[in-house]
């Protein structure tokens, strides 16, 4: 064979004319060329030193050049070969040349038209009885059909098919390459960051699947558009996702890379002319040696994302071995709140709300207390952010609800001091969300036979800020059932002007932060002066809460604020307590041993 790379052009070919017979070492009768020129299959004999000597009539119907193109030019073949897949080429004439009995390659050829096709070229050294060489005997395919079906099920296998990312497969087989090479040099300069977007089922459960996929298909963009050479995103499942950090060992660089992508994620998605909020909470695993598998580094990212969550949405959380015991603690306190369900662990307490002037009770809210299997008392600042993640808020919510409107229908069955009194209900983010809250209030009315004008049900501003769309039509639902709405922690959130005149709600309860400083801060006392203005200016009553000492309440009252609540006045307390109270017409003073 000729020391080229590729066949030698036949001498006698040049002058080929289009009806010319190929020579052929192989000398083959006219019946057997016959044979192979009506062959479907694209065939090329070579002879032994590697010159074109035939090349079958199938040629025109699968790459669309005729055999005259090839007898006149030896470098053809190349010559229409996808430039990247030229070194194949190369290699299976060396492998050839090398005597290799078969030999095969896959490349792309570009036909007349311009488009590329998938080609598998096959051939064998032939010789003869005695062992010399004859020539070679080549074929080529077509296999852009089986390719196509490959990629796609590669694709299928590795990526996403929503946002198109690498999967979960994708992310353990790039965590567990870093491990083996970081094992290797010794050298642990990479970092798995988990990601999941808070409260994914609120918005999946009451804006529905497609808003769900458009939210989830945004974030992949965003996430895309913020990463760069060695960071890579992965989509892990539901609104899971992870982002493989590379080459690097500064900590403190991916905590800043994190922050920063939170930033770029947090921006608003509008979708069906709706602003979506959203934010997204983050774990981080640094790497380090002796974590035993690729699994167990998402694992672990997991957990401290998990834990970041359990104080505050939206936050950035680092792996270490506390957390992991505390996130064994927590998964033990979601099993005990499972069964506190069961076995009836839940009771409540009713806060007095006092008129600020002479005292007077007006109403009560409702406290949810947990007595647990040891017999401690949790308070519901531990374990309602567990149940809101977990979704068992929404069945304690509504025993809260029955609980607090059957006792309440109960006193004013037996007593008529009650029947000034509201009874007041906090609802939680995952109710305010949950579609079936309008009926399921409704419902509870009936059954318990209570009087909607009684019930006055509370929801935070960061609630309703949260989509607040949503939260005007839900609130109008609620109010068309007769019940009193009240926006509770007044000036934590952050309430737009615009949406608080929106919000059908009767009372705003200004949060106790500014409440116990008033006589301190005068940046307080002016907060509470101003929403104490803006509430008569939007007809709305106010509540004080955490109203701790008698120089406040004082306060309150030279400011003209209605009511109020807190440890002055009474601690939250057993209902069989406050019905005395009311029966008695008691004014809360600061004898009474109620307070705090
Ligand atoms: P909140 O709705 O702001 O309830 C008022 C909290 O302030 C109560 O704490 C009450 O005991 C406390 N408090 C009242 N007066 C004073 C005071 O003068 N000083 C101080 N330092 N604190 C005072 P609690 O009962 O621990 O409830 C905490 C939070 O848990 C509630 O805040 C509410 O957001 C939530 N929560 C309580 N019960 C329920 C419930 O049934 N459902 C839902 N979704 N959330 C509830
Ligand atoms: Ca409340
Ligand atoms: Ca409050």
């Amino acid at each position: 064979m000729a020391g080229a790379t590729v066949p030698q052009k036949v001498k006698s070919n040049t002058e080929h004319s289009d009806e010319m017979e190929p020579l052929s070492i192989f000398a083959p009768d006219s019946t057997a060329l016959t044979m192979v020129q009506h062959s479907p299959l694209w065939e090329f004999w070579y002879s032994a030193d590697g010159k074109l000597e035939l090349i079958s009539d199938a040629c025109t119907t699968i790459c669309g050049y005729e055999p005259k193109h090839f007898y006149r030019n030896s470098r053809f073949m190349e010559a229409i070969i996808a430039e990247e897949h030229l070194p194949v080429w190369h290699s299976l004439w060396t492998s050839l040349r090398n005597n290799e009995p078969y030999v095969e390659a896959e490349f792309q050829l570009r036909l007349p038209d311009g488009k590329k096709r998938w080609m598998k070229f096959e051939a064998t050294n032939v010789y003869s009885s005695a062992g010399t060489s004859l020539g070679i005997r080549a074929f080529c395919h077509d296999i852009t059909k089986y390719k196509t079906i490959f990629q796609q099920l590669n694709h299928v296998t590795w990526y996403d098919s929503l946002t198109q990312l690498p999967n979960r497969s994708r992310c353990l087989e790039k965590i567990n390459s870093a491990i083996a090479r970081s094992t290797t040099s010794g050298k642990w300069d990479f970092s798995v960051v988990y990601l999941d977007i808070d409260r994914f089922k609120n918005i999946n459960d009451s804006l529905g699947h497609a808003a769900g996929d458009a939210i989830l298909h945004k974030l992949a963009d965003r996430l895309r558009a913020h990463t760069y050479g060695h960071e890579t995103v992965f989509r892990l499942g539901g609104d899971e996702f992870a982002i493989i950090v590379e080459d690097t060992t500064d900590n403190e660089a991916v905590h800043r890379f994190v922050e920063n992508l939170s930033k770029h994620i947090k921006r608003t998605i509008v979708w069906n002319k709706k602003n979506i909020h959203i934010t997204v909470s983050f774990g981080i695993m640094h790497g380090e040696p002796n974590v035993e598998s690729a699994e167990r580094f998402l694992q672990n990212a997991h957990v401290a994302l998990n834990h970041g969550r359990s104080s505050d949405i939206d936050s950035i959380s680092v792996y270490n071995s506390q957390i992991f015991s505390k996130a064994l603690k927590l998964i033990s306190m979601e099993l005990d709140l499972h069964n506190a369900i069961l076995n009836q662990e839940f009771f409540l307490v009713y806060q007095p709300v006092v008129n600020v002037a002479d005292r007077s009770i007006i109403g009560c809210e409702a406290l949810l207390r947990w007595k647990n299997g040891r017999g401690q008392i949790i308070p519901p600042d531990k374990f309602i952010p567990l149940a809101e993640e977990t979704g068992l808020i929404l069945h304690l919510g509504e025993w809260v609800l029955r609980e607090a409107c059957s006792t309440f229908a109960s006193w004013i069955q037996q007593d008529p001091e009650f029947r000034t009194l509201k009874v007041n209900v906090n609802l939680s983010a995952r109710q305010l969300s949950d579609p079936d809250l309008p009926d399921m209030v409704s419902r509870i009315l009936q059954e318990t036979d209570l009087d909607a004008h009684y019930l006055r049900l509370e929801v935070t501003e960061t609630m309703l800020m949260d989509d607040p769309q949503h939260s005007v039509a839900t609130l109008h639902k609620l109010k068309e059932l007769g019940v009193s709405l009240c926006i509770d922690d007044f000036g934590t959130g952050y309430s737009s002007l615009m949406y608080l005149q929106q919000f059908p709600i009767d009372n705003l309860k200004i949060d106790r932060s500014f409440v116990n400083t008033i006589q301190r801060k005068t940046a307080d006392y002016e907060i509470v002066k101003a929403v104490i203005a803006l509430a008569r200016a939007l007809d709305l009553t106010v509540v004080a809460e955490g109203v701790e000492e008698e120089e406040q309440r004082i306060m309150l009252e030279v400011l003209n604020c209605h009511y109020a609540q807190g440890y002055l006045f009474s601690k939250p307390i057993p209902p069989a307590e406050l019905e005395i109270l009311v029966s008695n017409g008691t004014r809360l003073t600061p004898q009474l041993p109620y307070a705090g």
